[in-house]
């Protein structure tokens, strides 16, 4: 909360991921963002829980995390949350959003332990966060258990990279104290992308853990397989904490109270916590956003230019190659269109009637059977007839029938017809429209089925109103 002026960066950013995410077509962006990597059970949940400061998220033995959430904190004066794929729905109670996680999850993978790399949209509004914006993924795990595939580790450490490999991805590499610092599933996997050490933020869980008479000063110095960004050192609930339903708050109050009163840790207790860690995240992300944001809009910028030059290619009175190959494909269907109606096919169908043939039997047989259903009555015919010529003549009499009333008798007549002729039209709409897919049917079967995929026509519907 430094620098108030960057902090409005993080909530662009938000609406940016949002309209992208909207979008359908793939954009090769990827915008700024914290992801947390870890091994299982290393504390990445009770880390992203406490820069939360609430329980929300699905605990248990395994493979908790199953899909990649994106956790978007964003500071105001209410308390909810509210996921992308059910907008408008807010969540003030954090045993539903939990619920909501682990529903999500199995939606898309199952009940088994399997994993995926479509990720869950999570919003969270507080008055606690700082504008934040985190990724919570699988913790990376050596053996398969149950039904999962057998190759496991090699789908998580994939989905990871897919990830972290990107320059805009800072890397928040969680560690627990009690392991080899060398051993580090997080350290190791973030060196592969990140060797420098240049967005890769050290996280040391569990200090409270330690053996007796062992510290993680040197690490937490940054001496000890230093880092750009540095080590921080936190204390999470233990297991008993959580089961004992230790508050949040509290715990947060007991982590500053170890740091103070530790002796090792006392003279850096100011750098070192959940408070800390939340801060030096928002600093670095916004400081983070505002480097890579220039780059960003050349990117996007260069995206708009090289569409706006395909569109371009795509115009009528333009007769570049792009516009001639459009021009080819509608010169073929209408061909091929012709040919169906015409009956001069290649392949003669002898199963059933199509194309011309159809049409020809609304013509000559349907149109004429409806027809002759109307049958005007005779004697009212003559009745009316007869009233005609007389209100026409009026005092008069007259020696031949008036034209006028002739066509009084035939227009009526006429709209007679007006019923079953609309019938009619509509038979021959619905034959032509099969015709027309029939026909794009033929087509998608041959060599340029790739280039009307291109077009965006893909589908029957679609060539249909491509053409009206
Ligand atoms: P994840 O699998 O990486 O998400 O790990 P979790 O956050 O679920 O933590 C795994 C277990 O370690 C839980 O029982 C936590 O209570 C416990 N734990 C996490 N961090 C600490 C810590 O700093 N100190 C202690 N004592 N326990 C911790
Ligand atoms: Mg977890």
């Amino acid at each position: 909360m430094s620098n108030p002026g960057m902090e409005a960066l993080i909530p662009l950013v938000n609406s940016l991921q949002d309209a992208l995410s909207d979008v359908c077509y793939n954009y090769e962006l990827h915008l700024p963002q914290i992801v947390v990597v870890g091994a299982q059970s290393s504390g990445k949940s009770s880390v992203l829980e406490n820069l939360v400061g609430r329980d929300f998220l699905p605990r248990g033995t395994g493979i908790v995390t199953r899909r990649p959430l994106i956790l978007r904190l964003l500071h105001a004066d209410t308390v909810y949350g509210e996921f992308h794929h059910c907008k408008g729905n807010k969540f003030t109670d954090f045993n539903k959003i939990r619920e909501e996680i682990k529903a999500e999850t199995e939606r898309l993978t199952g009940r088994n332990k399997d994993i995926s790399s479509v990720p869950i949209n999570l919003l969270i509004y507080s008055p606690h966060v700082v504008n934040l914006t985190l990724v919570d993924l699988p913790g990376i795990t050596k053996v398969s258990v149950g039904d999962q595939p057998a190759d496991i580790e090699y789908q998580i450490r994939k989905l990871i990279m897919q990830y972290i490999c990107h320059e805009n991805c800072l890397i928040l590499a969680v560690t627990p104290a009690n392991t080899d610092l060398t051993n580090s599933d997080a350290l190791k996997l973030a060196k592969d992308v990140d060797p420098q050490g240049l967005r890769t933020i050290g996280v040391i869980t569990k200090l409270d853990l330690m053996d007796k008479g062992t510290d993680a000063k040197e690490i937490l110095e940054n001496r000890f397989l230093p880092l750009r960004l540095g080590y921080i050192g936190v204390v999470n609930r233990s297991q008993k904490d959580i089961d004992g339903q230790k508050d949040i708050r509290a715990a947060l109050q007991a982590e500053n109270n170890f740091f103070l009163s530790h002796p090792a840790y006392k003279h850096m207790a100011h750098r070192m916590g959940t408070p800390y860690l939340q801060k030096i995240l928002n600093q670095h992300l916004s400081n983070h956003i505002r480097d890579t944001l220039p780059g960003f809009r050349r990117d996007l910028e260069s995206q708009l230019r090289a569409l706006n030059k395909e569109a371009e290619e795509f115009r009528l009175d333009d007769p570049t190659s792009r516009n001639k190959t459009l021009t080819l494909l509608i010169h073929h269907f209408a061909d091929e269109l012709k040919k169906l109606i015409d009956g001069t096919c290649d392949n003669v169908d002898t199963v059933c009637l199509s194309g011309g043939a159809r049409l020809n039997q609304i013509f000559h047989l349907r149109l004429p059977n409806e027809l002759t259903k109307v049958q005007p009555d005779e004697i009212k015919l003559r009745r009316e007839i007869s009233y005609a010529i007389r209100n026409i003549h009026g005092v008069r009499t007259g020696l031949f029938p008036p034209d006028m009333a002739f066509e009084a008798i035939v227009k009526k007549q006429i709209s007679w017809l007006k019923e079953p002729c609309n019938k009619f039209i509509d038979m021959v709409n619905e034959e032509l429209i099969t015709t027309v897919n029939q026909c794009f049917d033929k087509n998608s079967a041959c060599q340029h089925s790739k280039q009307q995929d291109m077009w965006g026509v893909g589908k029957p519907g679609n060539i249909f109103i491509f053409l009206k």
